[in-house]
């Protein structure tokens, strides 16, 4: 593949439409060890722009490919279980749905969900509830069919991916296979302890969602449980109640639009060695009248299943570009703090993006190197290509470009060399499994030594606590944001502060901001919902 791309490029390059490329390529050392190399080539050409050469420059990147492929298992294997987790579930399933829709072949997802477990827990202590978790994990395992995904969801759930099925029974076959794996006592230590579960299928040949078929099976895992528990039941569309609600929900959040009730905060992005505010990160937030202030992991997921995410999309930039254009006269120094804009994956494809973009910073004399577009890891993943000509054309237009949750995906290097991100920003997930495990913090350590190598500017996510920040100090991060300094605050708010810089930054941080309880029929609304846990 990478050949392919090289030669593609080549010709490209040729006809005079590339002037750099970079690739990866794989050798054998005669010792016997595999070493990766990045490979960055571009075309002398004559006086009269005839082409003459190419120049290769080659660098070892064994090293930082192997530190990433550790970063790629932590973030896609359950620590407790070591089965997947929900990230590479998700991606897992979104390909399957694809394939599926492609193919015309039916899938089916298990939601299982054991019975009772909190008695467990509480009656015995977590150490137990943990051990009887790795093990109901192990024999899931091995009832698992070769080609098929077992993941834990969280908690006491687990999810169970089966593809290219000709009929329903099937699926009520492998429910039944797992189920069975249930019958024996479960012996921890020196209890013996019975335990059931319940399961919730859903099936489809495609055209449905992530969301919606994870919905589905949820769905049915509640008549399961209705009727008994220790049973499975399949999803039938009369149970739908649940499913219409999620289009009751983008009405409304289109509604909330149109009345002004979507509006965007700002979270300063700090200088950790003076903490003064060299950027902030806009963030969407809805006023909901009756479940107060409704996270963006509810209701951005939602929008992006509708023409909605455009709306809001363009009105975060709007609204992020004009009112850091405003702050400009408040702030006396000469390094104007940047602005940070969230780009979901469907935006950041979108053909209009940059002449958007362009309008937005002209209608605000808004300079373009002081604004940047994240994006994560998964836009990449969608469409390398086309991803690769979108970043080289913002970086012509002087627009950065940061990639968000750093660490959670699992492209390959060779991806950021291609998009050439000014800004990583580092998952919060890591800053707080830091102290967690021995590797925590070598872990940090090797996304700065991946930052340096791509040239980027490493920005850490989530610090809470002083403790953290020392820590990050120490492993060399310059800058960080996290409620320690602020949350995302309104604008006025953000004023005070850029006037009274540096921030100061307490022992105790100052308390998250208040956010509503999740109803519960948004629970499964969110492909990001394992942020929930993290973020409240
Ligand atoms: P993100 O871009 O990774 O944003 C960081 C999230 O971490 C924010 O949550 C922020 O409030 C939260 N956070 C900041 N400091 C701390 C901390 O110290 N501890 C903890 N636990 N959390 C902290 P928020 O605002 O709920 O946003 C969640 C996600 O929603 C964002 O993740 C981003 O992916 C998405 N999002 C937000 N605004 C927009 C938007 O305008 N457009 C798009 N497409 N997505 C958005
Ligand atoms: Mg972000
Ligand atoms: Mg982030």
């Amino acid at each position: 593949m990478d050949r392919d791309i090289a030669n593609n490029w080549t010709v490209r390059m040729l006809a005079g439409e590339q002037s750099e490329v970079f690739y990866t390529k794989r050798f054998l050392h005669k010792d016997g060890h595999v070493v990766w190399v990045e490979v960055s080539r571009s075309l002398a050409r004559d006086e009269a722009s005839k082409p003459q050469y190419f120049i290769n420059s080659v660098r070892d990147i064994t090293e930082e490919r192997s530190l990433l492929a550790q970063l790629s298992h932590q973030a896609l294997h359950d620590p407790l279980t070591g089965l997947a987790n929900r990230i590479m579930f998700e991606d897992r399933l979104t390909q399957a749905l694809a394939r599926a829709s492609r193919e015309n072949k039916r899938l089916a997802v298990l939601l299982i969900d054991l019975d009772e477990f909190k008695d467990i827990n509480d009656t015995f202590g977590h150490q137990v509830g943990d051990d009887l978790l790795a093990e109901v994990a192990r024999r899931l395992k091995q009832a698992t069919r070769a080609g098929d995904t077992l993941c834990r969801f969280g908690g006491d759930e687990f999810l169970y991916l089966s593809e290219g099925l000709t009929n329903h029974s099937e699926a009520e076959t492998i429910a039944e296979r797992l189920l069975s794996v249930f019958d024996e006592p479960f012996i921890i230590g020196e209890e013996s302890l019975s335990q059931a579960a319940s399961i919730g299928i859903a099936t489809c040949q495609g055209g449905k969602g992530f969301v919606e078929l994870l919905r589905d099976a949820d769905t049915a895992l509640s008549d399961a449980k209705r009727q008994g528990k220790n049973r499975y039941t399949v999803f039938r569309p009369e149970m739908h109640d649940q499913v219409s609600n999620r289009i009751g929900l983008v009405q409304e959040l289109r509604r909330s639009f149109d009345s002004d009730k979507i509006l965007m905060h700002y979270q300063p992005i700090v200088d950790l060695a003076t903490s003064q505010t060299v950027g902030v990160e806009a963030l969407m937030r809805w006023n909901h009248p009756e479940h107060g202030w409704v996270p963006p992991y509810v209701f951005i997921p939602l929008a992006e299943q509708s023409k909605l995410i455009f709306d809001l999309g363009s009105f975060a930039l709007h609204q992020a570009v004009s009112e850091a254009a405003s702050w400009r006269h408040l702030d006396q120094r000469e390094e104007q703090p940047y602005v940070t804009v969230n780009l979901s994956p469907r935006q950041f494809h979108d053909p209009d993006l940059l002449s958007k973009i362009k309008e937005v910073l002209e209608a605000n004399e808004f300079a373009p190197g002081r604004l940047v577009l994240e994006i994560t890891e998964g836009v990449a993943f969608v469409d390398i290509d086309s991803a690769t000509r979108v970043a080289s054309r913002l970086r012509q237009l002087g627009v950065s470009l940061a990639i968000d949750d750093f660490g959670t995906g699992y492209s390959s290097l060779s991806y950021f060399t291609l998009l050439r991100p000014s800004i990583l920003k580092i998952d919060q997930s890591f800053v707080n499994r830091a102290h967690d495990s021995a590797n925590g913090e070598r872990l940090l350590e090797a996304i700065i030594t991946i930052g340096n190598s791509l040239d980027a500017i490493v920005v850490a996510e989530g610090i809470e606590t002083t403790t953290q920040l020392e820590m990050l100090r120490g492993l060399g991060y310059n800058f960080g944001q996290g409620y320690l300094f602020s949350p995302a605050v309104p604008s006025a708010d953000l004023v005070g502060m850029l006037e009274s810089a540096p921030i100061s930054c307490g022992v105790s941080p100052p308390p998250p901001p208040h956010v509503a309880t999740i109803p519960i029929d948004y629970r499964l609304a969110s492909s990001a919902a394992r942020k929930a846990k993290r973020s409240l």
